[in-house]
């Protein structure tokens, strides 16, 4: 069943259409969400679906963050999965403190920085540090938690 959105707060705006944001930009379509997402390499588009009904930019979303030319001012959420820690620091933090948009959530490859962002109201995903969860779980070797 396809969500009912109020006009001026329905988009999601995800930044970087590689492997992660194509992903994302596929699913959310699917679900009913207003899509756009950006990326600086046109051929990156060609991971989306046939069935995705959203927008596509071209360029640095980055710069495009600072121009505006994303509607942000109608963005619920921005998801930064460029593969550029950086950027996606820098379009986190114009979307959180310029834009005050909700849900922001930046893709940081360096798991040092992740608890930083944090602090800013700005949640993060860090490969790594999910990648190193899975394998404790794998191997049994996580903390231990209590049972309910
Ligand atoms: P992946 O590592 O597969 O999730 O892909 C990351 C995507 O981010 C690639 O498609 C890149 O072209 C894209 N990308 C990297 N930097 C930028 C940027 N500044 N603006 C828009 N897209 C970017």
């Amino acid at each position: 069943m396809k969500r009912v959105k109020n006009k001026k707060n329905d988009v999601t705006v995800i930044a970087g259409c590689g492997r992660l944001g194509a992903n994302l930009a596929n699913t959310l379509s699917d679900e009913g969400e207003s899509v756009i997402v950006i990326d600086k390499d046109r051929d990156s588009f060609r991971k989306l679906s046939p069935s995705f009904s959203g927008f596509f930019l071209v360029g640095d979303a980055a710069e495009m963050m600072l121009r505006n030319e994303a509607d942000l001012n109608r963005a619920h959420s921005v998801i930064a999965v460029t593969n550029n820690d950086n950027s996606n620091i820098f379009i986190a933090q114009v979307a959180k403190e310029v834009y005050q948009v909700d849900k922001v959530i930046a893709r940081l490859y360096d798991p040092e920085r992740e608890c930083v962002y944090q602090e800013f109201g700005i949640d993060t995903i860090c490969p790594a540090v999910l990648s190193a969860h899975e394998v404790e779980k794998i191997m049994g070797t996580g903390p231990e938690v209590p049972e309910s």
